[in-house]
């Protein structure tokens, strides 16, 4: 699948996607987030937030979004499950995992993972839906798939354990070639798709 990642891009760049076929949006800034799915209310749109989360404001994406890509700890689960509306559908949630030394300070260590979907799995009002994670930037395709390997192999080993485990979230503009060709399910493009950030 294509997330569209529509961070700092305009709600017309979001119509223009929409209107050729993409269902599905990423964003990081809540605020911002909140702003675009007000405006596009009326359009059928799949939102996804994907940045770190503060727990201060779990309430709001719990309440606005369909997806969070980026749960690294249980508090912010546990957040989310309590304020998502048990009427509604679940909230479809993976679990960020920090593959390596790199810049995001987001994502929990690969050896606490399988607790962490543990407890996760367990939440009422989430369903856990696979991992995710950002690897530092790599010049190269063997090294970018090399990362990318230790994520799908510890995707394989859990997804027997959980029942809707499917979603491999790996991949950006640079390196989803790498992604795709180790296993990614969805992969998650800005840049590529709408251009530059500025
Ligand atoms: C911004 C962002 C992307 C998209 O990055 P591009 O390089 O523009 O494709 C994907 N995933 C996450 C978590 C992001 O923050």
């Amino acid at each position: 699948m294509l997330l569209a990642v529509s961070k700092r891009h305009p709600v017309e760049s979001i119509i223009a996607a929409n209107e050729a076929g993409i269902s599905d949006f990423g964003e990081n800034y809540l605020q911002e987030a909140l702003d675009k799915i007000e405006h596009l209310s009326s359009m059928r749109i799949n939102w996804h937030f994907i940045g770190p989360i503060q727990s201060n404001k779990t309430k709001s994406i719990a309440e606005n979004f369909q997806w969070v890509h980026s749960i690294d700890r249980l508090k912010v689960a546990q957040r989310l499950s309590d304020q998502r509306d048990p009427a509604g559908p679940k909230l479809n949630v993976c679990v960020q995992i920090k593959l390596s030394d790199e810049t995001s300070k987001s994502g929990i260590e690969l050896s606490k993972a399988e607790a962490l979907c543990d407890s996760v799995d367990a939440l009422p009002n989430l369903k856990l839906r696979g991992l995710m994670a950002i690897p530092a930037a790599l010049p190269d395709l063997e090294s970018q798939r090399l990362v990318f390997r230790v994520l799908a192999q510890e995707y394989a080993r859990l997804r027997p354990r959980y029942t809707q485990f499917d979603t491999l979230s790996m991949g950006m503009s640079n390196d989803f070639e790498a992604a795709v060709a180790e296993g990614s399910t969805l992969i998650r493009i800005g840049t590529a798709l709408f251009g530059s950030r500025g």
